[in-house]
């Protein structure tokens, strides 16, 4: 660095009156020298030409990798809690809490409306959990079905200092449903806190995207009566998952003794999936949830699991006069966990509300709740407004800022959505409407279907093993299904060649999902190789037909139909494995042998 014809140093060294040796005046002169060249140097710099980085920081500063790190002091943790049982925390019952109606209503005044003038309006909102090792904030497991507050740690459990950093994968999940669901990626988001208290959120703010969510706009395509149908959504949004609450001594909160909270689901990363009011009746409701479904768990980015709160769904439900534009009041309907629980819920409430209106009642801004017991929708609360959550952007975490390029990555690598999939079965092979949608609504059978086929090109003969003898035993998911792919190609080949028959054949599979064995090895174990060999056979005719003397006499005299009871006694003896071409031929020439 040269000189800088601003500084006086000797003044300067005088001004600040500090003594300063030989080395300490050359080091000092020369640190200022260079910071007031420096200075020079930038504010002289072409303004014009400089991009804006993307990033404030390094990516690598601001995410963390998906990994499952466990925090060691959980004891210390669950020491803090007031009351504990096993590990679950303690929370007092609630006072004040009933599921009456608000009061009963006066009928004398009521006008009669025709409520068949009246339509259904409609908006989803879908919770999906994302299928991430960690969770959204910190490093804990998201694995389910583990002891309650075991997947825990400061952050999680709301402790006072623990700060959140994002996990990457959930990002890079999010961008892939925005971007299967024809959305607008936004190059920037923001976390914002939603404020509420409840026991099962300990930090009493949900961290979520509020005015800057990750995805806008976009649209659903879903199948009504053979026709397509486009739901539009308003925007897909990130956010973390609240705990969850275990009430004792009742099913749900009313009537139980207290309840017990559980931390484990606290911070599980979700995606809020939130459409325009563009569905008019259950039936539509439904089809959209299992479309929805089926494209988040073809992205591998959902198992879908409805019974495991893996999708949840809220239903906002208005009724207004055909043709009106403007929208009537709406009520939320909460805790739907099944397609029927879906399409009943929201069916009642449709009626609910026509009757309300019939009667000249007014409609309530209202949460509730659909209960199954008694499979109607009771008042839960009255519906706060969004104003009511205090939102404000997170001050713990940096905007969300995305790249083209990394937008642009994912776009290459989507996979085949539902309804492309479900033509292709129609149209390539051939299956029927009932079957191809359940390929389409189940994309993880889909996927291990077609994995078979890359081992064995017979579409329909491998559909037809796969609907009668492996689904029964994958109820609950494709992980049930312990045969890989290629076992099961190979095994339908043997099969084809008469390597094994296919009575045996669906005992094999039977016999597998029971001991957890792999198909050879049964095949191998019990020795259930088709018998091909025609010495053998012959062996087992002779001895058969030596045994059963009268039989072979009465046959002889004109009694046919014993033919098939010889054949009966071959199975028999071979335990169902001799080749049935082989033993009919070999036997008719045996008894044709004799005189
Ligand atoms: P909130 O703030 O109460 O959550 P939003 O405006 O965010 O309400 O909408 C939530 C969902 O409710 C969206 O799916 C939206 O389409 C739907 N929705 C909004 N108003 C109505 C209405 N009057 N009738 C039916 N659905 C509605
Ligand atoms: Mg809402
Ligand atoms: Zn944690």
């Amino acid at each position: 660095m040269k000189k800088n014809k601003y500084l006086d140093f000797e003044n300067l060294i005088k001004l600040s009156a500090i003594t300063l040796d030989d080395d300490e005046r050359k080091i000092f002169q020369k640190e200022l020298e260079d910071f007031l060249n420096y200075s020079e140097i930038i504010n002289n710099f072409p303004v014009e030409n400089l991009k804006a980085a993307s990033h404030a920081v390094e990516k690598e500063v601001y995410f963390r990798d998906d990994i499952v790190k466990k925090w060691d002091n959980l004891d210390k943790l669950l020491n803090n809690a007031p009351l504990i049982e096993d590990t679950s925390f303690i929370v007092p019952p609630q006072k004040g809490r009933t599921a009456d109606e608000n009061g009963a209503h006066d009928m004398s005044n009521a006008k009669i409306i025709d409520h068949e003038e009246y339509e259904a309006v409609i908006g989803l909102e879908v919770h999906a959990q994302l299928k991430t090792k960690s969770k959204l904030f910190c490093s804990c497991s998201t694995e389910f079905g583990k002891k309650p507050n075991s997947n825990t740690c400061p952050v999680c459990t709301g402790q006072p200092g623990s700060l959140p950093v994002l996990n990457m994968e959930a990002v890079n999940m999010a961008i892939k449903a925005g971007l299967s669901a024809n959305c607008q990626i936004n190059m920037h988001s923001v976390f914002a806190r939603k404020n509420y208290f409840y026991p099962d959120l300990p930090k009493a703010y949900q961290i979520s995207q509020f005015e800057e969510p990750i995805c806008s706009k976009g649209y659903i395509e879903i199948e009504i009566d053979g026709k397509i149908k486009k739901i539009r959504l308003n925007r897909i949004h990130m956010e973390e998952d609240a705990g969850k609450l275990v009430h004792i001594g009742a099913p749900g909160i009313w009537g139980s003794k207290a309840s017990a909270v559980d931390f484990n689901r606290t911070g599980i990363p979700l995606i809020e999936i939130v459409t325009e009011p563009d569905i008019n009746s259950a039936k539509e409701a439904k089809e959209y949830v299992i479309m929805l479904r089926a494209i988040l768990v073809s992205l591998g980015i959902c198992d879908g699991n409805m019974e495991e709160g893996s999708l949840r769904c809220d239903a906002n439900i208005s009724i207004r006069k055909k043709g009106e534009t403007i929208l009537g009041t709406k009520t939320e309907i909460k805790n739907m966990n099944s397609f029927k629980a879906i399409e009943r819920a929201i069916d009642f409430e449709i009626k609910r509300q026509k009757k309300m209106k019939k009667f000249g009642f007014e409609i309530f801004q209202e949460t509730r709740l659909w209960d199954e017991s008694s499979q109607k929708t009771i008042l839960m609360r009255s519906k706060e407004e969004s104003h009511d959550y205090r939102y404000f952007p997170d001050p713990d975490l940096l905007p969300l800022v995305l790249t083209k390029d990394w937008i642009e990555s994912y776009n290459k690598v989507l996979p085949e959505l539902p309804l492309k999939r479900k033509k292709k079965y129609i149209e390539k092979y051939q299956f029927s409407e009932d079957e191809a949608k359940l390929f389409m609504t189940n994309p993880d059978y889909a996927d291990y279907f077609e994995e078979v086929l890359k081992f064995y090109d017979k579409p329909r003969n491998c559909a037809n093993w796969f609907f009668n003898e492996i689904l029964c035993y994958a109820s609950s998911g494709i992980k049930n299904i312990i045969i890989t792919p290629y076992d099961l190609g190979q095994f339908l080949l043997k099969i084809d060649n008469d390597e094994i028959s296919g009575k045996i054949g669906k005992y094999v599979i039977e016999k597998a999902f029971e001991s957890k064995k792999s198909l050879n090895q049964i095949i191998e174990e019990e020795n259930l190789k088709q018998i091909t060999d025609n010495s053998t056979i012959e062996k087992i005719i002779i001895k058969i037909l030596e045994k059963n003397k009268n039989e072979v006499e009465s046959y002889k005299n004109g009694k046919t139909n014993l033919f098939a009871f010889f054949v009966g006694q071959v199975m028999k003896e071979t335990k169902g494995k001799a080749n049935p071409k082989l033993v009919n031929k070999v036997l008719k020439s045996k008894l044709d042998e004799i005189q």
